[in-house]
């Protein structure tokens, strides 16, 4: 394991910015990957590539985050860089190296009216209340703008931090809501500047409620503390009910940012200290079917943390829901 490499910048907010880097460093090929919704935009800066008589070579899958950079497959057609589209750089939570010196991060910002939502609704948000700012990359552009608005209306607001695994302050990825936890001593209740329950629910479980901003609903609703504790108590169950099962698999996948080897382990070591057989499997993307056929009924996913509720026939459960283990009793006749 090493140390993640610096560079003076890693997130982008121009295209031309990154184009201008690219033709001072002299490529003359680069691949470009982004997630579903901007396909057409990456057309577009394939195009402008061209213009510039730099190659493009684009990236077939969908990405879901900074965690599935391309830059491996971009590498093996002979560019010389990525453009990842979407999202901002990652860092591995194992600190792997994730390698990515040549990737230059250019993150979507939702062009929706999310200052114009919260200034028609924030009397939504409790009086006197000290906030935690946070939200998703799509709309943290906007969050000096927020929390400048917020201020005037007599409100004390305390910016997120970087959590874990993110690179912008007061970003909040499905797998990482450390923005939230990092500063949630010194608040009552927190914004979140985004839409759906997937990232709030995250930062709920910072034990404070959040108001979330929701550009999509044109309103500010409210996601309730602690509102995963359910899915966790779905998730030992779900170990409970497997606890005589003697075939175990682990699952890590070969992304760069959701191999989790030092997960894989600690999985391995609590399942083996219970007598189980262990089998370990990799794999780009994860999906339930893949893992259907082997006679094992129970994975442990040491991989993309907020797939573990996905999966439909066969159990999927996270390294930290083998605790349960510990307090029942196994009988493997
Ligand atoms: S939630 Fe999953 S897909 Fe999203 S950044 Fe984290 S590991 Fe990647």
């Amino acid at each position: 394991m090493t140390e993640q490499k610096q560079r003076a910048k890693w997130n982008y907010e121009e295209f031309d910015e990154v184009l201008d880097e690219i033709k001072d460093e002299g490529y003359d090929k680069v691949g470009l990957q982004g997630p579903d919704g901007i396909k057409e935009e990456l057309l577009e800066y394939a195009s402008k590539l061209k213009e510039h008589d730099i190659e493009p070579v684009m990236i077939g899958a969908s990405t879901f985050g900074a965690c599935g950079i391309a830059d491996e497959k971009a590498e093996r057609m002979g560019a010389d860089a990525l453009i990842h589209v979407g999202h901002t750089r990652f860092l591995h939570p194992e600190k792997a190296d994730m390698d990515d010196i040549n990737v230059y991060y250019l993150p979507y910002r939702e062009d929706r009216d999310l200052m114009g939502v919260l200034k028609e609704h924030y009397d939504e948000i409790g009086e006197d209340e000290t906030l935690g700012l946070v939200g998703v990359t799509q709309y943290m552009d906007r969050a000096e703008e927020a929390r400048e608005f917020l201020e005037e209306k007599g409100y004390e607001v305390v910016d997120g931090k970087t959590g874990l695994r993110t690179t912008e302050e007061g970003q909040v990825l499905g797998c990482d809501a450390g923005a939230a936890h990092n500063i949630s001593h010194k608040v009552d209740a927190f914004v979140f500047l985004g839409s759906g329950h997937f990232h709030p629910s995250q930062v709920s479980e910072a034990g404070k409620k959040v108001y979330v901003v929701d550009p999509y609903q044109e309103h500010i609703w409210v996601e309730p503390a602690n509102s995963l504790d359910d899915e966790t108590r779905a998730e030992h169950a779900r170990v409970i009910k497997h606890k005589d099962k003697k075939k175990w698999g682990i699952v890590t996948s070969s992304k760069k940012g959701q191999n989790y080897m030092m997960a894989v382990q600690i999985a391995k070591e609590k399942l083996e200290k219970h007598g189980k057989d262990v089998y370990i499997f990799v794999e780009d993307r994860i999906f339930e079917s893949d893992y259907k056929g082997y006679g094992i009924d129970v994975y442990v996913n040491c991989a993309c943390p907020r797939m573990t509720k996905d999966w439909q026939d066969l159990a999927f459960v996270s390294t930290q829901a083998l605790d349960v283990l510990d307090e029942v009793e196994i009988n493997h006749n």
